[in-house]
């Protein structure tokens, strides 16, 4: 087996647009049809403090401030799924950080409506390397 096939876990957060929208299955369909296997799963809202630990390469940017708003602004459900090369599958499962322009399949191309808002709501969040999925997922759920 090449380093390519590696099994990997990643942190997937359904925003509270998804849950407000009732997604929640949609998005998790998704994820269970791809092949990957949640391995943890919580509705929860998330405090700012965790957000911004969340989000901390995007403190001092112009969107900071709404973002970790809308996260907090309702509950969300978060998950570790488990695949192969299920960082990079996810987001490409997820589409594109902007729904304009998220190809069509993708959760975000398919499902998210993002325009006129202070802070892009694409439904969903996937960690976007090994190093950010380890950080995300011993913040989200310490005790895995
Ligand atoms: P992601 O990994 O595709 O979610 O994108 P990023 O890590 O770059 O950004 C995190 C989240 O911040 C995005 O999913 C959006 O919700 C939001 N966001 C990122 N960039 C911008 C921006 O330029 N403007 C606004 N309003 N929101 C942004
Ligand atoms: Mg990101």
């Amino acid at each position: 087996m090449t380093s390519t096939q590696t099994t990997e876990r990643t942190l997937v957060l359904i925003k509270p647009d998804g849950v407000q929208r009732s997604l929640v299955g949609e998005v998790l369909r998704r994820i269970e049809a791809k092949g990957y296997r949640i391995v943890a799963l919580e509705m929860r809202s998330a405090d700012a403090e965790l957000l911004g630990e969340h989000y901390a390469e995007h403190r001092g940017r112009p969107h900071f401030e709404p973002l970790v708003e809308f996260m907090g602004s309702g509950p969300l459900v978060a998950a570790v799924v488990e695949g192969v090369r299920v960082i990079e599958g996810f987001r490409s499962l997820a589409g594109t950080t902007e729904p304009t322009t998220a190809a069509p399949g993708t959760i975000r191309g398919d499902l998210a409506r993002a325009w006129e808002t202070q802070v892009i709501q694409n439904l969903v969040h996937g960690s976007d390397s090994p190093e950010s999925a380890a950080r995300e997922i011993g913040l989200w759920f310490p005790a895995l």
